[in-house]
């Protein structure tokens, strides 16, 4: 059985033990276990050795309080300083538009269509909006279909329209056509590739500029550790998007994508993917994401 980091800070501080303060030796070693953790859990090995220094500095000096052992001084300082630079508090989405209107990004395969449907599932079961999802992959009839899909699990009305190879045109007319039917939320799942591609940057880039959404949100799969920092980037410096989905958490990842997104790219993650279920859905929380990286 592999030790949690509490107790490898145990082994790495057995030398502080009578002492009252942590001294820089003590610090190195148990940041190399921190680092070291860090970097089981796929933080880009950049953002791990900040880290790392930024607690140092944190630690270096602090009273070691009497009631706690050195190391669990230790571990609350690296989980709260993990917490912080995960953005500390959950974030909501926006919601304040007649409709409010959210738009999709991703690539193709990392979850948005399921969270599509996650997300007006949730909004309709938790915040009795009514939700329209539209339907704006224009090259994958089988994306049309899969949406179609979600939307009758959940009892979601989809829209699409699949003569048109205009995603500007379908997403106005989706939105026209939410304020003519009472519908509240538009979510617009968009085409993604395999790969960043300039003709799916501009092809979303265009939706966003003619729709101006109230919330664009980016889809990334948490199991794509390191990669999933590039794309961030590359679609952020196109959308400046609002708000990070980090699904498939409830595979074996450490979920160290969320550290090394939040680092580069500087947006909250708002929400979790956590299966294929409809209901697989959580709300980010910066502390448990914090403990689940640690171990
Ligand atoms: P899209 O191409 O971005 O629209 O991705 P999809 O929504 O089609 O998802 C791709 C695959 O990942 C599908 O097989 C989904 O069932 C699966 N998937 C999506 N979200 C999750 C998740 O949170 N956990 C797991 N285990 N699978 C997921």
């Amino acid at each position: 059985m592999f030790d949690n980091l509490s107790d490898k800070l145990d082994k790495a501080l057995h030398v502080l033990k009578g002492h009252g303060q942590i001294t820089e030796i003590n610090v190195a070693e148990t940041l190399k276990e921190v680092r070291r953790a860090l970097l089981d859990a796929d933080v880009n090995f950049k953002i791990a050795k900040e880290f790392t220094n930024t607690v140092k500095e944190k630690a270096l000096g602090q009273n070691v309080l009497t009631s706690l052992q050195p190391s669990q001084l230790m571990v609350k300082l690296v989980k709260d300083e993990l917490t912080e630079l995960m953005g500390g508090d959950t974030e909501g989405i926006n919601l304040s538009g007649t409709p409010s209107v959210i738009l999709m990004s991703g690539l193709q395969g990392s979850g948005k269509t399921t969270f599509s449907g996650k997300l007006a599932n949730y909004l309709k079961t938790k915040k009795t909006k009514k939700p329209l999802l539209v339907a704006c992959d224009v090259y994958r009839p089988a994306a049309i279909d899969q949406l179609h899909v979600v939307g009758e699990q959940i009892g979601v009305e989809v829209y699409s329209d699949r003569g048109n190879t205009d995603p500007v045109a379908i997403s106005k007319a989706a939105i026209a056509h939410a304020k003519a039917n009472g519908f509240n939320v538009v979510i617009i799942d968009t085409a993604g590739r395999l790969a960043v591609d300039e003709q799916m940057m501009n092809e979303i880039a265009a939706i966003h500029k003619a729709i101006q959404p109230q919330e664009t949100l980016f889809v990334v799969d948490s199991m794509t550790g390191q990669d999933a920092v590039n794309t961030a980037k590359a679609f952020n410096d196109v959308l400046n998007f609002d708000g990070v989905i980090l699904t498939k958490l409830d595979g074996d990842t450490r979920g160290g994508a969320a550290i090394s997104i939040k680092s580069v790219v500087n947006k909250p993650i708002k929400f979790i993917g956590t299966g294929e279920k409809m209901d697989a859905i959580d709300v980010f929380y910066p502390s448990r994401m914090a403990e689940r990286i640690l171990g």
